[in-house]
């Protein structure tokens, strides 16, 4: 049984976030979409809100699963028994930060796996924050979020 974590903020969910997804479900036996409690940045939508929109546009995926985790990633990954953590690669701008983070779970848990995802070209410039911009601005986000994480923004903003 192969299990694979997705850690993120998700706020919200986008098409890219969802690219990645789907590619790694194909890639585990189980995949976590695992939202994590305190990553520094100050969010829009609350756990309970990221929550619920990552799991109605996940639903079509029976191997697929949504949490919720505080503390460390590595310590979440070992207490689901995963193997590997996934992540997303946009630009060169992602990658600094990035390999700072895989080198610095290596040195903690030397047992799990970060294995990065390259974004398909058409999302490569989609980005959580660029999306609560557009939705301030009152622009069209159809093609960068699913229905329900539309619907969720324009209410937030009207
Ligand atoms: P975090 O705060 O942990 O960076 P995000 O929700 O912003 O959380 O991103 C989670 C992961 O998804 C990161 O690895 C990020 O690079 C990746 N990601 C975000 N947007 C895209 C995209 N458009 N294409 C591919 N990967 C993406």
């Amino acid at each position: 049984m192969r299990t694979g974590v997705y850690p993120g903020s998700f706020d919200p969910v986008t098409y890219g976030h969802l690219d990645v997804i789907q590619r790694a479900a194909n890639l585990f036996d189980k995949l976590i979409v695992a939202i994590s409690r305190h990553t520094g940045k100050t969010p829009l939508f609350s756990l309970e809100e990221r929550r619920a929109m990552l799991e109605e546009v996940l639903a079509p995926y029976p191997n697929v699963t949504v949490d919720v985790y505080e503390g460390l990633t590595v310590n979440y990954v070992r207490r689901q028994g995963g193997q590997a953590i996934v992540r997303g690669l946009r630009a060169i701008s992602d990658f600094e930060y990035e390999f700072t983070m895989a080198l610095t779970n290596k040195k903690l848990a030397p047992d799990i796996e970060t294995i990065f995802l390259m974004t398909e070209a058409r999302y490569s410039f989609l980005s959580s924050s660029l999306i609560k911009e557009i939705a301030l601005l009152k622009g069209c986000l159809a093609d960068f979020v699913p229905p329900p994480v539309e619907a969720m923004l324009r209410a937030k903003f009207s």
